[in-house]
């Protein structure tokens, strides 16, 4: 696997990582500091993943 720069600092994303989480830009520390890149995708559904599960057991009940 190639090696990845982080998006943020530059630094090689190590590839453990990468394997973990093929779509990250951002190294563990960066990760850390400024919240995942990956993290970030999820909150554009607009809700938190316990919100949505009540939202869909809701509409089933
Ligand atoms: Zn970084």
């Amino acid at each position: 696997m190639t090696p990845i720069d982080c998006s943020l600092c530059g630094k090689k994303i190590p590839t453990e990582r990468l394997v973990a989480l093929p779509q990250t830009r951002r190294c563990v520390k960066c990760a850390q500091e400024k919240g995942s890149d990956i993290v970030t995708k999820r909150v554009g559904i607009g809700m938190d993943a316990d919100t949505y599960r009540d939202l869909l057991g809701a509409t089933r009940s």
